[in-house]
């Protein structure tokens, strides 16, 4: 039995103190992979250092909508030369956040529509973070034709028919530690619906920790307890969840030959 975790930010100071302990914990848990998102210039090169030290972690490295704004001519060659890393295995995350607005809206649509052309060209899936722009994330994905590149719609928190003209475009849909929350019924009835072929289980450490440990940091070992609740949800056995969605994450990133 293995388990994947498809999104982790190992690289936040939140890991700084106990990096080792945490994967090493990851590892007895059962979870035989994280996938750790550098999302800013000033992280990348620690996200790489992170994967390179670790069988068990790999590496995905693009420009959050956080920072949208600090693309400058710099960042694209050096994106691209930190992307031939072999650890690197998806271009992300990148997308909308027009709940927090940390960049200007209109610099977020920009620099998502660019960051899929460059994904592309890099020949890399895309990890996309949506939260609060569901119309505006679906145009992009339509219009710059992310179909071609597929990838992960992370941290999911659209309604079913979002749900299914992502799938159709040849997108995952990753589940949060969010799924257990007491107020969560509405997103639980959304999965319900979705097929298990199309998800995968995350963390987003260590943001967004599940029930029992809400309130605490969260970190890759717990991405079981999101995993039981996917199980939960569509009754069926834990096992037949960590199996199916191991398998999803590792063809999603291109890692078949670990299956
Ligand atoms: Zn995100
Ligand atoms: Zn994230």
């Amino acid at each position: 039995m293995m388990l994947i975790d498809s999104h982790a930010h190992l690289e936040m100071p939140d890991f700084k103190k106990d990096l080792e302990a945490v994967i090493q914990r990851a590892k007895e848990s059962g979870i035989g992979y994280i996938f750790t998102v550098g999302t800013e210039k000033r992280d990348w090169k620690r996200t790489l250092e992170i994967a390179n030290s670790y069988s068990s972690v790999y590496a995905i490295l693009g420009v959050h909508p956080h920072h949208a704004k600090e693309i400058d001519g710099e960042t694209y060659p050096i994106l691209q030369k930190l992307c031939r890393d072999e650890k690197v295995k998806a271009y992300g995350e990148i997308g909308l956040d027009f709940y927090r607005n940390l960049s200007p809206r209109d610099i977020q649509l920009k620099r998502f529509r660019e960051q899929i052309g460059f994904a592309k060209e890099q020949g890399f899936p895309i990890v996309v973070h949506d939260r609060e722009a569901h119309q505006e994330t679906l145009e992009i994905l339509r219009s710059e034709k992310a179909s071609e590149c597929g990838g992960i719609i992370h941290c999911f928190s659209g309604d079913y028919e979002m749900a299914k003209v992502c799938m159709d475009m040849g997108f995952y849909i990753s589940i949060p530690g969010s799924i257990t929350f007491n107020n969560a019924e509405r997103f639980r009835e959304i999965v319900k619906k979705l097929p298990l072929d199309s998800l995968l289980v995350e963390t987003d450490s260590p943001f967004l920790t599940p029930i029992p440990f809400r309130g605490k940091r969260n970190e890759p070992s717990y991405v079981r307890y999101t995993a039981q609740k996917v199980a939960d949800i569509k009754k069926v056995p834990f096992e037949k969840v960590a199996e199916v969605t191991s398998e999803n994450a590792l063809r999603v990133y291109r890692l078949e030959s670990l299956l």
